[in-house]
């Protein structure tokens, strides 16, 4: 196993490493017959050889929107420093706390800045100021460039004057603790948190992938089970912000799932992935976020579930082990994988006797 132990200095798989470590050594406490010792030694090749086509399959790339765009300062003072995000492009949002229960479900359209009531909030970029709520303003630009949306303000500036670079805008209103802001161009909501978006900005947290499961009214944990029929598996998974804001426990999505699906001859049977860093997701959000998903509150950290795909058929794939393997990347690229195996056991099919 000395090839497993090098693997071992890969920190990002060494959770995968474990796995399979354990895949390996398990079995021998329990299997007696030398028929079985042969089974196993042919399972610890088998997952000798799907890590090799893991560790080579893995790897993330993230599709951000090539944009010929200067970059742009920070809409609160200091312009040119970092300020806390506490909602990301794409988080989950509803009108009620709990977003399956909720009449209106959708997707982030831009990222919150969190700053204290009543915090000055200015024009990123000029143009011409837009009324789209008493208290949410766009600037829009010139043909080509980018329309701003600064939500959650009371504005000082009238509704079709233009204003310039760094023009005050208004105040952030009273219990709110944040300014929406959000980026549209050319009709699409795009991530102001990209490269050559708001600057500075820099992310070295690594996204969380809390647990991996399956769904059938309830979670179960993926990690050694047994399933059967049609499955839906679903991940947990955030990203922590950067800097702590006044919600020091608020989590973000992250930008980018992806998940492979693995059986016991290391041959791919599923692979997909969820976009959510570059642009407004144009998908339906139930097609995404799973059962149980809640937001970021005034009392606590939000919990995103997501689909891994749809719902999938193992009546279609031989009975044995399968590894599923996930990854989730931040806007500037930090990824976590975590993967497990289980087994799909459906009874034989059964003819009718005519
Ligand atoms: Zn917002």
């Amino acid at each position: 196993m000395a090839g497993l132990s090098e693997l071992l200095a890969n920190g990002r798989r060494l959770a995968f490493v474990i796995d399979i470590e354990r895949y390996i050594t398990m079995p021998r406490k329990t299997i007696l017959t030398p028929a079985c010792e042969k089974r196993v030694f042919e399972l610890a090749l088998n997952a000798k050889r799907i890590l090799a086509v893991i560790l080579g399959a893995a790897a993330v790339t993230l599709a951000l929107p090539a944009l010929a765009s200067a970059s742009y300062g920070w809409p609160v003072k200091p312009f040119g420093q970092e300020h806390p995000i506490r909602g990301q492009l794409n988080d989950p949002r509803m009108n009620s706390p709990v977003f399956y229960s909720s009449s209106s479900h959708t997707f982030h359209f831009g990222v919150d800045i969190a700053a204290p009531d009543g915090t000055a909030v200015y024009a990123v970029a000029p143009g011409r100021v837009h009324y789209v709520n008493p208290s949410d303003i766009s600037i829009r630009g010139t043909k080509g460039t980018s329309n701003f949306a600064y939500w959650h303000i009371r504005p000082i500036v009238k509704n079709g004057k233009s204003v310039r670079l760094h023009a005050l805008l208004g105040y952030i209103e009273p219990e709110r603790g944040h300014v929406h802001f959000a980026e549209n161009r050319n009709g699409h909501y795009i991530n102001p948190l990209r490269r050559g978006g708001v600057t500075p900005y820099t992310d070295t947290t690594q996204p969380t992938i809390a647990s991996l499961s399956y769904y059938d009214g309830t979670y179960h944990d993926l990690t050694n089970a047994t399933v059967s029929g049609a499955v839906k598996l679903t991940v947990n998974a955030f990203d922590t912000p950067q800097l702590v804001s006044n919600w020091p426990w608020a989590v973000v999505t992250p930008a980018w799932i992806g998940w492979q699906l693995f059986d016991g001859n290391g041959q791919k049977i599923k692979t997909g992935h969820w976009d959510l860093g570059s642009a407004l997701c144009p998908l339906d959000p139930l097609e995404v976020f799973a059962p149980g998903t809640l937001k970021n509150n005034w009392y606590g950290a939000g919990s995103y579930n997501y689909w891994l795909g749809q719902e999938w058929d193992t009546t279609r794939v031989q009975n044995g082990t399968f590894w599923l393997v996930v990854t989730a990347a931040d806007i500037r690229g930090n990824e976590t994988t975590k993967t497990v195996s289980f087994t799909v056991a459906n009874e034989p099919a059964t003819s009718t006797p005519a």
